[in-house]
């Protein structure tokens, strides 16, 4: 149980007026989370105070060595009021699988989860009313250690930013064309796939530039090594209904494993659906796509709950899906994620944690 104090905000900022234009990640809050760690004494000083700007020595690890790792989650004004989180568990679990990763002390589940409820509590008047739209949760770690040795810093900053965000959906769910690349690759065993490490998305971003000055929304990553498997697309796991049967890579090191991936696994498989995870081949998948036998393809993700995919390019070839619409199986998970982190229909998951009263 962490001690927590509050300090608030002189002046608190005004509110965006209109929920319709807040985008993602713009606009943040009155206050942050932080919680420092020193070695021999551990995680200490947890506290809520105005949203400020770091001040950091130059010098400091995270700026040279990126030992950094971070969370992406959401809180939900529910159709009853209440502010209410989805599986920040399972955030708090895979935290600490990354910092495992890349030698940064974890945090305990439970004091990661006292963090988020209470800096959304002292921020409930930001979680936005309109349909849709929602608090984005920003928890990240990183070195604060001040010298240029690479070595695992003995200090570390905890920190948690939140940002009201607009509906991913604002204008409908629009298919999305995706690029295979063939290229660049963002994992290989070993590596770091698996963790939110913001080294990966270093990695990634030249892929991403390129795919979208071709005119994709994003890159789908074959594996590392014989870029002859589907792994993920940039920033979601991707899943291919072929012949009623839903495909996604496994989690076994390079591919990062997704809240909503995981849920929309439970679900599939509450509904009856076998779902494989296993390794398949961009050639199968492209194969399958030309024979009529892929139904669906879409990406999994907090931020877009899921992205229906109307279009894979991969080297001279390209197929399209399902008529460049959303698929019904796509739709009906849509539905039923959306559906619960709303409180429009019953959480029978117990996926569903309330913060407090809006
Ligand atoms: C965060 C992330 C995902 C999706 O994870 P969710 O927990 O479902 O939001 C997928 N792939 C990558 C590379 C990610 O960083």
């Amino acid at each position: 149980m962490l001690d927590i104090k509050i300090t608030k905000a002189a002046t608190l900022k005004a509110k965006p007026a209109d929920e319709t234009k807040l985008g993602f990640g713009k606009i943040f809050t009155d206050h942050m989370f932080l919680m420092e760690y020193t070695r021999g004494q551990g995680w200490h000083d947890a506290r809520i105070v105005p949203y400020a700007p770091f001040i950091l020595d130059p010098a400091c690890v995270v700026f040279h060595y990126a030992q950094e790792i971070f969370e992406g989650m959401k809180a939900y004004r529910a159709v009853d009021g209440t502010i209410q989180l989805f599986r920040p568990d399972c955030n708090a679990k895979r935290m600490q699988d990354s910092c495992d990763r890349l030698c940064i002390p974890t945090i305990p589940v439970e004091d990661y989860i006292q963090a988020v409820k209470a800096l959304v509590e002292v921020e409930k008047d930001w979680v936005p009313h309109t349909e849709g739209a929602s608090l984005y949760i920003r928890p990240f770690i990183f070195a604060t250690d001040v010298g240029l040795g690479v070595h695992a810093s003995p200090t570390y900053t905890f920190c948690i930013i939140v940002a009201p965000s607009g509906a991913y959906y604002a204008e409908g769910i629009n298919p999305v064309r995706i690029y295979v690349e063939d290229e660049y690759v963002r994992a290989a065993p070993g590596l770091t796939g698996f963790t939110k490490c913001g080294g990966n998305y270093a990695a990634s971003i030249k892929a991403g530039e390129l795919a979208e000055e071709k005119g994709f929304a994003q890159v789908l990553w074959l594996d590392g090594v014989e870029k002859k498997y589907v792994e993920e697309v940039g920033s979601m796991n991707i899943m291919f209904k072929i012949s009623g049967k839903i495909y996604t890579a496994p989690c076994t090191g390079t591919v990062l494993p997704g809240v909503t991936r995981r849920s929309c696994i439970e679900l599939l498989r509450d509904w009856g659906y076998e779902v494989v995870e296993e390794h398949v081949a961009i050639a199968d998948i492209m194969k399958a796509g030309h024979d009529g036998t892929l139904e669906e393809v879409f990406g999994t993700g907090t931020a877009a709950v899921v992205s229906p995919v109307k279009e894979l390019d991969w080297k001279d070839d390209k197929v399209f899906i399902c008529d460049g619409k959303i698929g019904p199986l796509t739709q009906k998970l849509y539905n039923t994620m959306t559906g619960m982190q709303w409180g429009k229909i019953p959480d029978d998951k117990g996926w569903i944690v309330p913060v407090c009263k809006g």
